[in-house]
């Protein structure tokens, strides 16, 4: 089963869920009892990694 990340859009707290693949375009809520926010579902771990690594040789060399 794939592991989706999302991200609470109210309180900033970002989360895993184990998912089903028939099952991954339920929403899931913040695990925040204050705030129970539907989250919203991030991009796949990997290309966010590529892409922060991008942003980061950008900064050391300029
Ligand atoms: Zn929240």
């Amino acid at each position: 089963m794939p592991i989706y990340e999302y991200k609470c859009p109210a309180c900033g707290h970002t989360f895993e869920e184990l998912r089903k693949h028939n099952d991954r375009e339920r929403p899931a809520t913040c695990p925040n009892e204050t705030c129970a926010t539907e989250a919203v579902r991030l991009v796949s771990r990997t290309s966010f990694e590529l892409k922060g690594g991008g942003w980061a040789k950008d900064g050391y060399s300029g």
